[in-house]
């Protein structure tokens, strides 16, 4: 396809997507479905047929056989079950079918997504429905429907209802807002979201030689390289033949699916890179994330590649995350987070961005639960991604905006005295570039907040959906007061002064990866939720619980499902990497460290036999049979704990944190060092040089 390629006509060429629809439907329809997106009205059925006979039609061009209904269960990936359309008429035949029905809605045989106990208290069956606002693609000769997952109940099972819930109930009390400052036009106010991909490529031929890799995304064993990031090199250098290759490959086949991957480039680590695309509204953008991540894993494959999207697939090299920039766009056009030109727009971004930092101090322990899940805890607070403490960094212009509004001092740039919102014209304030330091878990970039905390394989709902109903809950309490109001402007700039002087204490603008913060952080009272067996209780703290009902996002139920899910998950993830370090350990290092020591013995003992020195040889083999011992004994530690996991999922929880990790930590360090003092030729799979510098 590259020689002749043509971007525009590639773009979006396996998406059905507006334009399409436009060509296909008839004016009724299309008008139909678009007041449907705009106004959220309903399909009718006979709407939904000819949008089915549409869809059907140009997919089967394209050489399409099957539909899958295309949805995001809480394992936090993507699921789908495939029908052809074929449908049998007489004489053998057969015509390709697929109606308004099949499109809208389907029943996937559920049982076995995780629901939470959802499932069991209300029905035992799922079914899907067709999410309108996101467009169907065609994916190896499937079309997808990209759908949402609740039980008969209307539960929601998956990760994008909440996310639509979360998305208009922003929209409802952002508008209260815009009202307010007179802005009777806009009819919309969408979270926009832009995430930025880390990622791993590693040669296929060595990862297959790993079994950690393949169970568990990340090595469980490996000593440091002599080399790494030291050199610093790898950050934004030329990119490698293979990895070139790939990534255009990477990037025709996400542009094919209307995924606007806009930048490439290396990373902090040898052999990592990041995709960025440019923000789409949070819907598309969690859909196309999940859909890039996939892709990323499908490209390499054809590359003879291995995508890992692990948060830390090797020690001691810097891991993966996911950069969630966020911000509110109104329909006309507008950002709400960018700093305006006008008294008036001053006041509106200045109570957006108070909205925003009350939010983020009032929720600061829920959002950490967002980005709770055991491969991000490699990370988080270990010197090279924020740590588990939230906090808002604004800048030093923008803080000194805000330190003067608080203290009713003259802000300076401006050349004025007291800055009046409302009457005054804040001076532009430029994105901020002081902040490539990255040590910021929330960093204010110019017009939009980037929330830093994710990790590379996480699903960007969470996180979304949490960011768009803080917001909410924020902006509803702000409306309610200022509606009340008989002296707008007053009130306005009380409630600004208040609500930064209150929750001043969330803003940060130094280093993040400094000890001292952590000990000033304790003595401002943020929460310090340090791994995700101490962050996941505070999910379910009624005052969250109650942030998420009140505002129609979950139900009770929903939220403890979810909580659950992601409790037992966590004792599940560390029992796999346990296993399979113990199988590691049993089946493929003690056996060759054995032989390696015995034939050390062996050359030992036959150069003895000729009176030649044999140190060297019966030292290494002392060695390496001492550490044969230990690591024997650390793994029956290990498979002990394993056995001892004690029932209920909260306490498996605990319990893998404070016994489990420290086993295979202890068992690891021995391996290591048996890996450094052991012949290439023995040691059982690739190291860590090899896998870092394969591609
Ligand atoms: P950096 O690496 O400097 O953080 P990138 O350019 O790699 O920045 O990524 C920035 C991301 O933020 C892109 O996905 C971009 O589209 C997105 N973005 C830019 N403006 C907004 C906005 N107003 N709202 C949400 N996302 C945005
Ligand atoms: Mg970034």
């Amino acid at each position: 396809m590259s020689a002749t390629l043509h971007l525009p006509e590639l773009f979006g060429s396996q998406v059905f997507n507006e334009e399409t629809m436009k060509e296909r439907l008839s004016s009724a329809s299309y008008g139909t479905w678009k007041k449907c997106v705009t106004e959220g009205t309903s399909l009718d059925i006979s709407t939904a047929n000819e949008i089915a006979e549409a869809m059907k039609q140009w997919a089967v061009e394209k050489g399409a056989t099957h539909y899958t209904h295309w949805f995001q269960p809480m394992t936090g990936v993507t699921a789908e079950k495939h029908d052809s359309f074929i449908s049998p008429v007489s004489g053998g035949k057969i015509i390709m079918e697929f109606s308004g029905k099949e499109l809208v809605r389907g029943e996937p045989d559920a049982s076995s997504f995780p629901s939470g106990g959802l499932r069991a208290t209300f029905e035992a069956r799922g079914y899907t429905a067709w999410d309108p606002t996101s467009f169907a693609f065609l994916k190896e000769g499937s079309l997808c429907i990209p759908t949402i997952f609740c039980s008969y109940s209307g539960h929601s099972l998956d990760k994008k209802t909440p996310l639509l819930r979360s998305m208009d109930e922003v929209s409802r009390q952002a508008l209260r807002i815009l009202r307010l400052f007179g802005d009777m036009e806009t009819k919309r106010v969408t979270a926009q979201v832009g995430p930025e991909q880390e990622y791993f490529l590693i040669d296929k031929a060595l990862y297959s030689q790993r079994k950690d890799l393949r169970m568990a995304g990340r090595t469980l064993f490996g000593a440091k390289p002599p080399r790494s990031q030291e050199l610093e090199d790898h950050y934004f250098g030329a990119i490698r033949p293979r990895v070139a290759a790939y990534m255009k490959d990477l990037d025709e086949t996400l542009w094919a699916l209307g995924i606007l991957s806009k930048t490439k480039h290396n990373e902090v680590a040898p052999s990592q890179h990041e995709m960025a695309p440019i923000y789409t509204d949070a819907n598309t953008a969690c859909d196309h994330n999940q859909l890039a991540m996939e892709m990323m894993k499908k490209v390499a494959d054809r590359h003879n590649l291995v995508c890992l999207l692990h948060e830390k697939p090797f020690a001691g090299v810097n891991g993966s995350g996911k950069h969630d920039n966020w911000s509110l766009g109104t329909d006309t056009g507008k950002n709400l987070f960018k700093p305006g030109s006008t008294p008036s727009q001053n006041a509106q971004f200045l109570l957006f961005l108070a909205a925003f930092v009350k939010g983020v101090d009032d929720y600061q322990d829920f959002l950490r639960t967002t980005v709770a899940f055991p491969g991000n805890d490699h990370r988080l607070g270990a010197q090279e991604a924020p740590p588990a403490v939230l906090s808002i960094f604004l800048g030093d212009e923008l803080n000194a905006v805000v330190e003067s509004i608080i203290k009713g001092t003259e802000f300076k740039d401006a050349g004025k005295r007291t800055l009046e919102i409302g009457v005054d014209v804040l001076p532009a304030i430029r994105q901020d570039n002081t902040d490539r330091n990255r040590t910021s878990p929330m960093a204010f970039t110019g017009n939009k907040f980037e929330f830093r905390m994710l990790g590379s394989s996480q699903s960007v709902s969470g996180p979304n959906i949490a960011l768009n109903t803080m917001m909410a809950e924020e902006l509803k309490q702000f409306a309610d007061e200022l509606e009340q109001s008989s002296d707008f402007q007053g009130d306005l700039q009380k409630l600004i002064r208040r609500v930064f002087t209150e929750h001043q204490r969330i803003i940060f603008n130094g280093n993040g990866y400094d000890d001292a913060w952590l000990e000033e952080a304790a003595k401002r009272g943020l929460s310090n939720l340090k791994s995700t067996a101490d962050a996941l209780p505070a999910y379910i703290a009624p005052k969250n619980v109650d942030l998420f009902v009140k505002h129609g996002i979950y139900t009770k139920e929903e939220i403890q499902a979810r909580y659950e899910i992601h409790v037992e998950n966590y004792a599940t993830i560390l029992s796999i990497e346990a296993n399979t370090m113990v199988d590691m350990i049993r089946h493929d290092i003690l056996p060759a460290v054995s032989k390696y020591a015995a034939d050390l013995c062996s050359r030992a003992g036959s150069k003895k036999e000729h009176g030649i020195p044999c140190a060297y040889e019966t030292n290494t083999a002392k060695s390496v049979a001492e550490l044969t011992d230990q690591l024997m004994e650390a793994c029956s530690v290990l498979s002990l704990e394993l056995e001892n996991i004690p029932a209920g999922p909260e306490k498996a929880m605990t319990y893998c944190h404070d016994k489990m990790i420290p086993a295979m930590s202890a068992a690891r360090t021995i391996a290591d060092k048996l890996e450094l003092i052991t012949a290439a030729e023995y040691w059982p799979m690739p190291v860590y040089s090899e896998l870092l510098f394969s591609v």
